[in-house]
């Protein structure tokens, strides 16, 4: 719509992007009567508003923002990385798998549509296109095989009943346990190497005995679990997993 504003008005006719370190970033031009100077905002999407004061310009308006560009630069920098669409998996690309990285290799001549990767074989209808739907579903699949066993020969070790175990597509926890002793697991935890998917069946385990994290909790993990500092560091080195 603001295009369409500034098209219109002949003497007010700018290009409506700012160069900023040689990219061209989406500038909306706004009147506001009550702004008494210019002002320049970098909006959550990346763009920015040049607000023109009462009396002001829009060439003079363009001159403040062409010399704030350094500013927005660095605003630019601080933004989270956009946009939030998750990053494609192709042919080649690296991911990880129990905690190292390996690569997704399609066979040879498209070997009938199958991607490989850490001794795991994925069908997939189209080499060329994004892996990541169909590698994913495998991983939620592994996980789920391989996950809840382990969940109750820990619960059987440590004398604890579990009601039920999921694994689950969750985005922003590794795993959680309900007071009715349902104990959720997320499916990228078959991402982590082993000693880090222990230490998160072991925690979730302990909450069955413990629905806190008091200093009593923690003692009971360790106990259980004498690598989880090591994995909590491995955790947050490796936060962007979830995202
Ligand atoms: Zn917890």
């Amino acid at each position: 719509m603001f295009d369409f504003i500034l098209k219109r008005n002949k003497p007010d006719a700018v290009e409506n992007f700012l160069t900023v370190r040689g990219r061209q970033i989406p500038l909306a031009v706004i009147r506001n009567h009550r702004a008494r100077r210019y002002l320049l905002r970098l909006r959550p999407d990346g763009s920015v508003r040049l607000t023109i004061p009462r009396r002001g310009s829009v060439i003079e308006g363009r001159w403040f923002a062409e010399r704030n560009a350094e500013w927005v630069g660095r605003q630019l920098e601080k933004l989270p990385a956009h946009p939030v669409k998750p990053k494609q998996w192709l042919d080649g690309t690296e991911i990880l798998f129990r905690g190292e990285t390996v690569k997704l290799e399609a066979g040879e001549n498209g070997e009938s549509g199958l991607i490989r990767f850490g001794g795991e074989a994925v069908k997939v209808t189209d080499h060329g296109a994004d892996l990541r739907p169909a590698i994913e579903r495998h991983l939620w699949r592994l996980a789920a095989k391989e996950l809840p066993p382990r969940v109750l020969e820990y619960a059987t070790l440590h004398q604890l009943s579990v009601r039920r175990i999921s694994v689950r597509n969750q985005r922003s926890r590794w795993g959680s346990c309900s007071r009715r002793g349902t104990i959720s697991l997320n499916w990228r935890l078959i991402q982590t190497p082993v000693f880090v998917q222990d230490y998160i069946l072991i925690h979730e385990i302990m909450h069955l005995r413990e629905m806190n994290h008091s200093s009593r909790f923690w003692r009971e993990v360790e106990r259980a679990c004498p690598d989880c500092e090591t994995a909590e560091r491995w955790l947050k080195q490796h936060s962007s997993l979830l995202k």
